[in-house]
């Protein structure tokens, strides 16, 4: 199977500005991470470009938050239309970019457009408040308006989705944006803008500039120092989420910040055995292991841990690795080659300091994809603290098992990280179910359940995973801030 596209005019080479496809100078190029194909040049921007797309969507802003929120829902039901149109499309080239198996792009297409479609709705629903006035003669109110123009900085490991759930509450709430694509992954996204564009979007009100890693940053500072971006979305890694606090800092921007994660996944001897199995399988095996909320630390109580593992490692052993053209992929490679490089290097350590492989834990030669970058599905027990992929996201297909004895002991050990993002909980116990939705340190818990993301929820961290909340009623209020009207004398 090729991945060719029905529409090749999806596939751009420029970035997308004011409404026009611009190239400039320089480029870089994008790559399949399964092949090392080349399959786009796209520009490499700079500063000049992100000051432009700064200038467009201010412009654009003064317009559009003037525009009633029943017609900016009909732009973004307008979006939608076109990605389901164009859905296939779409997941082959998140295949392409991204590596993923194509069964799990066309589930990411339907998961990046149900944030278009709930914001299209919550647009119609910002609130303000009437407040019972405390003196006859005075009426108070709120209303809520858009915080201006918005930066969005996406990773790679989700190319529609992140975009997405970024831009369409954005828009829905009446803000402009300025937005850079992960330099691994730019194609989807100017898909997207593209169909955008056909859905009828005013120029400047999204413009998408790509850039390589080394300008990133010049890019990004662009924006960081201009005071005319009230607002930065972003979705990374905690070092450059941090970098992003401190240098808004002069401009106090508000930010959403959703960084790394360290999850737990902690199984108790009470749990259905096959369906934490189950719940671990697809929360952990999902694109490759490459998700923030993919389980990094699996902690199983003794009576129910040897159980746990032969039954978890005879699945692990049936994943398919392989390429998206081979449709019965399961796993596909990793992002790239310094991807695959730290998997190798926690497996190393995590050997190293006595954990024992029970499956895999190498590199996976692929015969049909001899040059890209896959890592066999491994599970690891003895896993300790100490190691290496206790304490870091290993970002890759490797569940590292530790056993554990009492409840109070998983709730320390769940905790005992800077992160915050998910947790999962297996247990029949409904007491103990709550006691540790209570007790865990994270911005979503999920109890015998191996599937988190939904539009209509909350996603969003604590501690150094970052704040602000994507998707659900939540979602919409991080691009809007509270106005307060006092009407006096009357
Ligand atoms: P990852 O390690 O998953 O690639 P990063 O946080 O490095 O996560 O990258 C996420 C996004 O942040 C990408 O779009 C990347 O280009 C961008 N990025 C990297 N460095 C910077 C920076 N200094 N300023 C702004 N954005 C950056």
């Amino acid at each position: 199977m090729t991945l060719t596209l029905s529409r090749p005019d999806l596939l751009r080479h420029e970035s997308f500005l004011n409404n026009e496809w611009v190239r400039s100078g320089r480029t870089f190029a994008v790559t399949n991470p399964a092949t090392g194909e080349v399959l786009a040049d796209v520009p490499d921007c700079g500063e000049e470009e992100a000051r432009a797309a700064v200038d467009c969507a201010q412009r654009a802003y003064q317009a559009w938050r003037r525009v009633v929120a029943r017609d900016r829902a009909a732009l973004l039901r307008r979006w939608h239309q076109r990605i389901l149109d164009n859905q296939e499309d779409l997941a082959r080239l998140i295949s392409l970019e991204q590596g993923k198996p194509l069964a799990e792009s066309r589930g990411e297409v339907a998961y990046g457009a149900s944030y278009v479609e709930w914001f299209a709705e919550e647009a119609k629903r910002a609130y303000g408040d009437v407040i019972p006035q405390q003196h006859n003669g005075r009426r108070l109110l709120t209303v809520r308006e858009p915080v201006g123009v918005v930066a969005a900085i996406t990773p790679w490991n989700f190319p529609m989705a992140m975009i997405a759930r970024k831009i369409a509450p954005a828009i829905a709430a009446g803000c402009a944006v300025v937005a850079k694509p992960a330099e691994d992954t730019p194609l989807t996204s100017l898909a997207l803008v593209k169909l955008l564009q056909e859905a009828g979007a005013p120029a400047g009100l999204v413009n998408m500039l790509t850039t390589s890693r080394a300008r990133a940053s010049v890019l990004a500072d662009v924006w960081l120092a201009d005071s005319r971006v009230r607002k930065i979305s972003f979705t990374g890694s905690t070092a450059v989420g941090k970098h992003l606090a401190r240098e808004s800092a002069p401009t106090l921007k508000k930010l959403s910040l959703e960084l790394g994660g360290n999850a737990p996944f902690i199984v108790f001897d009470d749990a259905d055995l096959h369906a934490a199995v189950d719940g671990l399988m697809v929360a952990k095996f999902r694109n490759a292991g490459q998700t923030c909320i993919c389980p990094n630390r699996v902690y199983v109580q003794r009576g129910i841990h040897d159980a746990f593992v032969a039954a978890l490692s005879e699945r692990v052993r049936q994943l398919k690795v392989g390429p998206a053209s081979n449709a019965a992929s399961q796993i596909g490679p990793l992002i790239n080659l310094r991807a695959l490089e730290k998997v190798q290097e926690h497996v190393a350590d995590a050997v190293l300091q006595g954990a024992s492989i029970a499956v895999g834990g190498k590199v996976f030669e692929s015969q049909e994809a001899p040059g890209g970058h896959f890592y066999a599905p491994t599970v690891l027990t003895g896993v300790t603290a100490a190691m290496r992929m206790s304490c870091e996201e290993t970002f890759g297909p490797v569940v590292p098992v530790t056993a554990f004895d009492g409840e109070q002991e998983a709730v320390a050990l769940a905790n005992d990280t800077p992160y915050g993002l998910a947790a999962y909980v297996y247990t029949r116990d409904i007491g103990r179910a709550w006691e540790l939705g209570e007790a865990i340190e994270a911005g979503m818990v999920a109890v015998n359940d191996g599937v988190l993301s939904t539009e209509i929820a909350p996603f969003g961290g604590i501690k150094e995973s970052g704040y602000g909340r994507e998707g659900s009623r939540y979602g919409l209020e991080e691009y809007m801030h509270i106005k307060y009207l006092c009407h006096g004398n009357l």
